[in-house]
């Protein structure tokens, strides 16, 4: 699939005005194929102009200085991940510095609704809607299921092949198909 089929073109459009640079050539190209099952937001920052440095003992889980973005490479892959998601986040809000904090009770008002945000820009960025759609649609067809009587295995195995092509934790899939409502629920 293509950018421009796995995120809308304005969502593009939004991403290179705000954070790329025309001179530079740091945009990114919306017919360009995604050469891997998920998003992969390390070389979608690249594509940006963004520097990702890997540090041992960070002591935060993330952290944006201006166009680098710092992560603590002990943490596993899908978190580390999250946290790029995340930092673009706060730099598509307009910020140069952001940390990502380990524990969220030193955080202010105004500091958890920039988290909420980023939260959010990540959660869309990583699963996208047009992906999580197409990978149940696959799943379904794959494995011959009754799309209107899906039971809880069904769906658990669903949620779990998303966590999978997405590369992302089972408990993103668990937010982002709430969000979503991509199952309905049904009675028993
Ligand atoms: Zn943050």
């Amino acid at each position: 699939m293509k950018y421009k089929e796995v995120f809308s073109p304005n969502f593009i459009q939004l991403l290179n005005d705000n954070l790329g640079s025309e001179s530079e050539n740091q945009r990114i190209n919306p017919d360009e194929e995604l050469a891997t099952s998920y998003v992969d937001v390390e070389s979608l920052l690249k594509k940006l102009g963004f520097e990702v440095k890997p540090e041992k003992s960070l002591g935060v889980s993330g952290e944006l200085r201006d166009k680098t973005i710092l992560i603590d490479k002990d943490e596993v892959e899908y978190r580390q991940r999250f946290t790029m998601a995340h930092e673009l986040g706060h730099a598509f809000q307009g910020k140069v510095n952001a940390y990502r904090k380990n524990d969220s009770r030193d955080y202010t008002v105004s500091d958890r609704k920039d988290e909420v945000f980023a939260n959010k820009f990540a959660a869309q960025l990583l699963m996208p809607r047009k992906l999580v759609y197409k990978y149940t649609e696959d799943y379904i067809d794959d494995k011959n299921l009754d799309r209107n009587k899906l039971n809880k295995e069904s769906v658990k195995e669903i949620k779990d092949y998303l966590a999978q092509q997405l590369n992302v934790s089972g408990k993103s899939v668990e937010f982002r198909v709430e969000n979503l409502n991509l199952f309905v629920r049904t009675a028993g």
